[in-house]
């Protein structure tokens, strides 16, 4: 029979998937894989009574391989291949003058909204598919011939802060040959239940690191998670010298926190471009109708679903509120400011893979419009 999972307040039913891992794990004619999204680490514990906020990454990936998982990645690390390929485009679009505002199209919710909404500004939205879509079609086409040798075949699952990533997975343009590039979706909620299901303790797991040669990311990769950072990831990106840690804090200080609208201007490509971040829809649909009226000009729009980004999507642990947003995006900013490796570009196992499987596959990694 198929499990289901009551949403507490009533208002939607979620299909849970565990079943699914379950089965998966135990069938010894699969590859299992699983991808950690950023937010995911920062809020997890708060199933088990920690604070938000507080990293369980180490024990996150340990609670997946004792449960059978076989390899566990960082979706950051996809996240690193979302901001190269945004970035280009970004400067492309900025050189053409074409189809700007570029809107940054990672969140399905906001896609799916603007499908529905404003289908006339589907041009703007960024060809890149979402970091989760990146790694489910790097990940199968790196299996690809292994699986055929090794008669096995591979699952792709993602733990996810989001219920519209289980929609994601299922559209038409992430199918190749018939075959998703990512199989299961959790939510952090679905991922807690399963801890609880395995019957383990959680703190009692002794933390692991991320398998590679997918598992090192760089902080603006693990930034995703909140508002604001992928026009962070993205400027950093595209800014020749690097600015430290405190000088980030003053360049990016009004793309940061909990504000409804976030404007700012930077000098990237020997440009100014005009920045907005939006999140929640409601936001969302007063910036656009604005922006048609001629009201607002921007030249890079962030856009997510959720209030406060992914941190607080619809599969993280509840009640959320805002002081808990923001304690959740501080442990993300942490984990930048931690992290080897300061910009997309400079991840190494990333350039490797441009260099190799992804030559001739560029395609990979973007949604072609029909
Ligand atoms: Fe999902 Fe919300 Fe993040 Fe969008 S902002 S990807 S809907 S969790």
């Amino acid at each position: 029979g198929q499990c289901r999972a009551v949403c507490p307040t009533g208002a939607i039913i979620i299909k849970n998937e565990n079943h699914r891992v379950w089965e998966a794990v135990h069938d010894k004619s699969k590859r299992v894989i699983a991808q950690i999204a950023p937010a995911v680490r920062v809020a997890l514990g708060e199933e088990f009574g920690l604070n938000p906020g507080e990293v369980t990454i180490g024990k996150i990936i340990a609670a997946l391989k004792t449960i059978g998982v076989d390899e566990v990645y960082d979706t950051a690390f996809a996240a690193d291949m979302t901001v190269i390929e945004e970035s280009k485009e970004f400067v492309e679009r900025l050189t053409s003058g074409e189809h700007l505002p570029l809107f940054t199209s990672c969140c399905p919710g906001w896609v799916k909204f603007a499908e529905n909404k404003f289908p006339d500004i589907m041009d703007n939205i960024s060809t890149c598919k979402s970091p989760q879509q990146m790694f489910g079609a790097v990940i199968k086409e790196y299996y690809k011939e292994v699986s055929k040798k090794e008669g096995k075949e591979t699952v792709m699952i993602s733990v996810m802060p989001c219920t519209a990533k289980k929609a994601e997975i299922a559209r038409e343009e992430f199918q190749h040959e018939g075959m998703r590039d990512v199989d299961i979706v959790i939510t952090t909620q679905e991922l807690a239940l399963l801890i609880k299901e395995a019957g383990i303790i959680f703190a009692q797991l002794e933390e692991e690191a991320f398998d590679m040669p997918f598992g090192l990311a760089s902080g603006s990769g693990i930034i995703f998670g909140a508002t604001g950072g992928v026009t962070e990831a993205v400027v950093t990106r595209l800014l020749k010298d690097k600015p430290d840690h405190s000088a980030k804090d003053v360049l990016f200080k009004n793309v940061r926190g909990m504000e409804n609208l976030k404007e700012a201007t930077f000098n990237v490509a020997g440009k100014e471009v005009k920045v907005a971040v939006v999140h929640g829809l409601k936001s969302t649909d007063e910036l656009i109708k604005q922006i048609k009226a001629g009201e607002r000009y921007y030249d890079f729009i962030e856009v997510m679903a959720c209030p406060g980004g992914c941190i607080a999507g619809g599969g993280q642990p509840i009640p959320i509120n805002t002081e808990m947003r923001k304690e959740r995006a501080k442990g993300l900013y942490k984990l930048d400011r931690t992290s080897h490796i300061k910009s997309s570009e400079k991840n190494p196992l990333v350039l490797s893979l441009f260099e190799n499987i992804l030559k001739d596959n560029h395609e990979l990694l973007h949604v072609h419009k029909k």
